[in-house]
């Protein structure tokens, strides 16, 4: 199929992108790396009457670390993240999940704004965002805002997003010394959406645990911390028997909805087999 008529808009600056946006009105929709919304759009589940076109906005493509965040502008794409030198090194948790999003060429397109917009419950950066707490920066003409990543997901591709906003750029904590950190995704094929996927962190305090951090997605509408479940388990010697004790305590934490493809039992036990897993391999990681 091919898409409904629209107006297509290219702004050359954010300010001249927001004034566009309101003066279009509540049907416009932004688009950036096009990877999802393109099909949408062809398959006519977007039917906008105007498309204001990020892609000219290279103030928006940047990495750089600030204090003790590393700030990501909207527009990068996800293999910039994954391929960035100061994200593998200040933020390993984000260049291990980017690596994994989909193929190649998705992620020479696809945008850390337009993936968190887009807010998929199985895509990694809504689940690394959601794990590491990050801050999502959203302006509109008016002013700016932020919010952190647990009230920017609402539910499945819902987001606190105004129909005027647009997402300026994410803030995620740096890692800390002596921590350790993990992605691990199971799906049928290479580049399929995740069916479950764990985010994982351990910072190590000598032989114990001084923190450990937890993120599901897979498992319900918006991608899930665990902090409740597992807050109770750091102080502990970090070896692999904790690891699982951890996983269980998960695992009985999660209530996953089966589909015709994929049992909610099913899921569940992936969810413990692949927080061990990360929690192991993060240990290890912090151990150097
Ligand atoms: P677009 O498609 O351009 O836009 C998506 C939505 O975000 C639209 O509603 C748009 O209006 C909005 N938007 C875009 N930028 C902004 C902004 N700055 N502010 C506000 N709103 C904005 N993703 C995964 O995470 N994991 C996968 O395994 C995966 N596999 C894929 C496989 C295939 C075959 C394809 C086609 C896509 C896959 N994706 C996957 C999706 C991919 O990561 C997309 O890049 C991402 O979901 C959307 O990013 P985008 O820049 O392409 O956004």
């Amino acid at each position: 199929m091919k898409p409904a008529a629209f107006d297509y808009y290219r702004p050359s600056s954010l300010e001249e992108a927001l004034q566009q946006l309101t003066a279009c009105g509540e049907s416009a929709k932004v688009i950036a790396g096009g990877q999802s919304l393109g099909p949408m759009l062809n398959m006519r589940l977007a039917t906008p009457s105007g498309l204001i076109d990020l892609n000219d906005l290279t103030e928006l493509a940047y990495i750089r670390e600030v204090g003790d965040t590393l700030e990501i502008g909207a527009l990068t794409r996800h293999d910039q993240i994954a391929e960035s030198k100061l994200v593998q090194a200040r933020c390993p948790l984000l260049a291990q999940a980017a690596k994994t999003i989909g193929h190649y060429a998705i992620r020479q397109r696809g945008t850390i704004g337009g993936s968190l917009a887009h807010a998929d419950p199985a895509a990694q950066l809504p689940l690394i965002a959601t794990t590491l707490e990050a801050r999502i920066e959203i302006v509109n003409s008016g002013g700016q805002r932020s919010l952190p990543a647990s009230a920017f997901f609402q539910s499945v591709m819902a987001t606190a997003l105004a129909p005027d906003e647009i997402i300026r750029c994410v803030h995620f904590p740096t890692v800390d010394v002596n921590e350790g950190t993990s992605f691990q995704l199971f799906n049928r094929r290479h580049g399929d959406y995740a069916i479950v996927a764990v985010a994982a962190t351990v910072a190590l305090d000598g032989e114990r645990v001084a923190r450990v951090r937890v993120g599901l997605s897979g498992v319900s509408a918006v991608p899930q911390s665990c902090d409740d479940v597992v807050r109770p388990f750091a102080g502990h010697m970090a070896n692999v028997a904790w690891a699982a004790d951890v996983a269980l305590a998960v695992r009985d934490a999660v209530s996953p909805e089966g589909d015709q493809r994929i049992s909610a039992v099913y899921r569940k036990e992936l969810t413990q087999t692949l927080v061990e897993r990360a929690l192991v391999r993060a240990m290890s990681r912090a151990k150097g």
